[in-house]
C-alpha cells in the first residue's frame, strides 16, 4: 500500500523505490535541463538510482521536460519497412530472422509493389521517415533500386538501415535518394552477433563523413547488460552526434536463447531512456524508444517505429500481422501523452 504524505509525496519505500537521494543527483540533473554535457561519472551514478525512487521519477520528469522543450512537443514517428525475411546467417543471437532459430526457412523479398503501397500509407498518414531495414546479406544494389524508386514516389524521408558501408557505399545511398542511416552498435556487439565493434563505428564515421545522418538506438537491452555497457553506447551517440538515440529493449521470440536472461519492463526502459536523453543532452533532434508505449513519453522519448514488413523481434512474416504497431496506433500514444505527431520533423533541420 502507498502512503501520501503531508507534503503530497509518496512514501516509496513502501513498494522498494526508498527516498534517499543518491549523493550529487541535484546537480546533475541541474546541470543535465542546462544542456550541459554530463561526464561518463555522472552518467554512472544516474545508472544507479533505483526504479520507482523519488529520484527516478525526478529525473524522468526532467528528460521529459528537455524534450518537450527542444522538440516542441512533436511526436515523431518512422515507419520501419523490413524489405526482405531470410534465414540470416549471421545468427546475432537476439533476433527472429537467423538461420539457428529457424523460424523462417523460406526467402521472401516483398514485391515494389508492396514495398510502394507501405510507403504511401507512410506519406499519407504523414510519417516523419521511413526505415528501410534489410538483413544482413541483402544485396545492397536492390536496396539502392528500392530507394531510387520510393524517392521518386513518396516525399517521405528515407533512412537506410542495412550492413556496414564504405564511403563509396554512403555516397551512393545519398545518391539514391537516403538522407540518413540506422546503423547501431549493438549491446554485446562481437558477443552476441558475429559482427565487429569498430566496424561498426567506422561505418558510423563513414555516415558522417559523406553526409547521411546517423539515427541511433541502444539495444537490445536486457537485464543482463551492465551499467558501464548501457553508458558506453549512451555516450558513443552522443559523441558521435546522433540524430536521435533512444532505448529499446530486446524481445525475447519464442526459443529465443536469450530467454535465460528475461526481459527489462516498459518502466525500467523509460528510466533508461531517461538517462540517455540526459546524457544526449543538446545534441539530438529527436529521442526513440521501441517497442511503443507511454511510459517512455514521460522520460524524454518522441519518436516511435510503426512497422510493417520483416522484424527481428516477432514471429509473424509480415509484422503488421503481428507485434509490429500501426502508424494510427502510435499517433493515438502520442496524442494521449500530449505529443503532436502533426508537427514538422525536427530530424532533418
Ligand atoms: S540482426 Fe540483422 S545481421 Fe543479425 S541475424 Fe538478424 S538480420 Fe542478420
Amino acid at each position: 500500500m502507498l502512503t501520501m504524505m503531508f507534503d503530497g509525496s509518496m512514501n516509496t519505500e513502501e513498494w522498494g523505490g526508498g527516498t534517499k537521494s543518491i549523493a550529487g543527483v541535484d546537480d546533475i540533473l541541474k546541470k543535465a535541463t542546462e544542456f550541459v554535457p554530463l561526464t561518463r561519472d555522472e552518467g554512472l551514478r544516474l545508472m544507479k538510482i533505483p526504479l520507482h525512487s523519488l529520484d527516478c521519477y525526478r529525473m524522468m520528469a526532467a528528460a521529459n521536460r528537455m524534450s518537450r522543450e527542444q522538440f516542441c512537443s512533436k511526436g515523431e514517428n518512422h515507419l520501419h519497412i523490413g524489405l526482405n525475411v531470410e534465414p540470416c546467417p549471421l545468427d546475432c543471437l537476439f533476433c527472429s530472422l537467423t538461420h539457428k532459430a529457424g523460424i523462417f526457412t523460406e526467402k521472401v523479398d516483398y514485391s515494389e509493389e508492396q514495398i510502394l503501397s507501405w510507403a504511401r500509407y507512410a506519406e499519407k498518414l504523414g510519417c516523419d521517415g521511413i526505415n528501410l531495414m534489410t538483413t544482413g546479406t541483402y544485396p545492397f544494389l536492390r536496396l539502392l533500386e528500392i530507394g531510387k524508386l520510393l524517392s521518386q514516389e513518396v516525399s517521405v524521408p528515407l533512412i537506410a538501415n542495412t550492413r556496414d558501408i564504405n564511403h563509396a557505399e554512403g555516397e551512393a545511398l545519398l545518391a539514391a535518394g537516403f538522407v540518413g542511416a540506422y546503423h547501431a552498435v549493438r549491446l554485446g556487439e562481437g558477443r552476441d552477433t558475429p559482427l565487429d565493434r569498430n566496424k561498426r563505428i567506422k561505418t558510423i564515421q563513414v555516415l558522417r563523413d559523406v553526409g547521411l545522418k546517423w539515427m541511433n538506438c541502444v539495444e537490445p537491452v536486457g537485464p543482463e547488460h551492465s551499467a558501464e555497457e548501457l553508458i558506453d553506447l549512451m555516450f558513443l551517440a552522443r559523441d558521435y552526434g546522433a540524430t536521435y538515440s533512444g532505448v529499446m529493449r530486446r524481445i525475447n521470440f519464442p526459443g529465443s536463447p536469450m530467454t535465460k536472461f528475461g526481459m527489462i519492463t516498459e518502466l525500467e526502459m523509460a528510466r533508461l531512456v531517461a538517462i540517455s536523453r540526459l546524457i544526449m543532452g543538446d545534441v539530438p533532434k529527436a529521442h526513440c524508444t521501441h517497442e511503443p508505449h507511454s511510459a517512455s513519453l514521460l522520460a524524454g522519448a518522441n519518436l516511435f517505429f510503426p512497422e510493417v514488413g520483416s522484424n527481428p523481434r516477432d514471429g509473424q512474416e509480415d509484422t503488421s500481422t503481428g507485434r509490429g504497431n500501426s502508424v494510427e496506433a502510435c499517433q493515438k500514444i502520442h496524442r494521449e501523452m500530449n505529443l503532436d505527431p502533426s508537427l514538422p520533423s525536427n530530424c532533418y533541420q
